[in-house]
């Protein structure tokens, strides 16, 4: 432990200069703005699909690596974030020597490892071992904002975080902070996984993280001399959670001895056995969860919206709830314009935008009530730009120089009915 600890702060303050050693602890858990450090948005990373689980030992990890080779196996460019600080595993399945430190760029970046054609970065990378990482709370806010902004990606098509197990910190740090297409939750057959796993989807749902779907893993039992398979637990109760809970069922991947072998040896059975029905069921995953990514999500994530040039406006998406906006416009200067899921489209005028922030400047965090002196907000405040947060909101920062405010996307829709504060 202690060594890790010591080669942490070694290599941290080796990578200092990205991932900003004074940089705010906690600003992931206010909702930071969806940009990198050099004011790029984050749209080059692709579509951010979390991995997760309600408990750790479904096998979670090994969903997460073949799931991302089989996609650049598909021809799409992937990454994948273990951001299981705690407790690293992915650079041993994918059999990556974490003894060098990576290497930066120019532009002190992190260059992430490259393994069977998709590209990692990892605490285990970062401490020269997999041995759990001694962090405070605030620290792991910081290095997973680091391992998103601060390492070199290039363009990504899917960006795959392997979360760790449960419903803790980390997920809740990385819901806030960055905008997730969906989440890909693993379950096993036995009754107390399928419990625990309606605990993590609910804490998605919370977060208005959409869940792409449910995957069952070691669902039946894939012979290795016959390759008969074989139901050894009870059968279909990933189905029947998905269905119970209206979520999508992405598949199921039996249980074989080749894929703890795989794992062991690092190369992932997608590349030791690509022929076998394991490593199909796996590709299958993918072609279901590229399908789901590109579903009815409301509007894509993430974007950065200049309001006087009207660059970086958000797409129009799809979506049929009442809070799930599937265009943000301008209707002209002064009038942000949503047309949300169910038909109904709101216009809102832009000052009294700013006069709805909920921001704790702007109302009083106990009692709901506004400290914000309308008549200080001057009658020409307009937005200067508009970004997503995560899947759930926007903030906007104010030609009044004031930006901390989120708006989530229920509290925008609620804006319609509420009486204007406005004098
Ligand atoms: P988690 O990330 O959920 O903790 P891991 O991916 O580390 O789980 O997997 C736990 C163990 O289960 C590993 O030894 C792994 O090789 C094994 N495992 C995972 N999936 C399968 C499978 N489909 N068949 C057989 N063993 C598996």
């Amino acid at each position: 432990m202690q060594r890790a600890r010591l080669a942490v702060s070694r290599r941290a303050r080796y990578l200092s200069g990205s991932a900003g050693s004074g940089a705010q602890d906690d600003t992931a858990s206010k909702g930071t703005r969806m940009s990198s450090e050099d004011g790029q948005p984050l749209a080059h990373l692709g579509r951010i699909i979390p991995v997760a689980s309600g408990k750790g030992g479904v096998g979670k990890s090994t969903v997460s690596v073949n799931l991302a080779i089989a996609l650049a196996g598909r021809g799409h460019r992937v990454g994948i974030v273990d951001a299981d600080l705690y407790g690293p595993s992915i650079p041993g399945m994918l059999g990556i020597d974490t003894a060098k430190p990576p290497a930066m760029t120019p532009e002190k970046k992190v260059i992430p490892a490259t393994a069977h054609g998709v590209s990692v970065i990892s605490m285990a990378m970062l401490t020269g071992d997999d041995k759990p990482a001694v962090l405070r709370g605030p620290m792991v806010t910081k290095y997973l904002q680091m391992f998103l902004t601060a390492v070199e990606w290039g363009t990504l098509d899917y960006l795959i975080l392997d979360l760790p197990p449960g419903t803790g910190d980390t997920q809740l740090t990385l819901a806030q902070s960055f905008p997730m297409s969906g989440a890909v939750v693993v379950t096993t057959p036995q009754n107390v996984s399928l419990k625990i796993t309606r605990r993590g989807i609910r804490m998605f749902e919370e977060v208005k993280i959409p869940i792409l779907g449910i995957v069952e893993n070691m669902s039946s039992f894939a012979c290795p001399s016959c390759g008969t398979v074989t139901e050894v637990f009870s059968k279909g109760g990933g189905r029947r959670l998905s269905e119970d809970l209206a979520i999508p069922y992405l598949g199921s991947i039996p249980l074989d001895p080749a894929v703890v072998d795989s794992g062991d040896s690092g190369a992932p059975l997608v590349t030791t056995h690509p022929d076998s029905a394991t490593a199909q069921a796996y590709g299958a995953l993918a072609d279901a969860l590229d399908g789901a990514a590109r579903g009815d999500q409301g509007l894509p994530v993430p974007f950065e919206w200049d309001w006087a040039s009207g660059s970086g406006a958000p797409a129009r998406g799809s979506g049929s709830g009442a809070d799930t906006p599937v265009a943000m416009t301008q209707a002209d200067a002064r009038t942000l314009r949503i047309a949300w899921g169910d038909g109904q489209e709101q216009d809102i005028d832009v000052r009294d935008l700013r006069l709805a922030c909920a921001c704790a400047g702007c109302r009083d965090e106990d009692t709901g009530a506004p400290l914000l002196d309308p008549a200080r907000v001057p009658l020409e405040v307009a937005p200067v730009t508009i970004w997503s947060v995560g899947n759930y909101g926007i903030g906007v920062a104010f030609s009044d120089g004031h930006g901390t405010g989120i708006y989530p996307y229920a509290k925008l829709r609620a804006l319609a009915a509420a009486e204007s504060e406005d004098v």
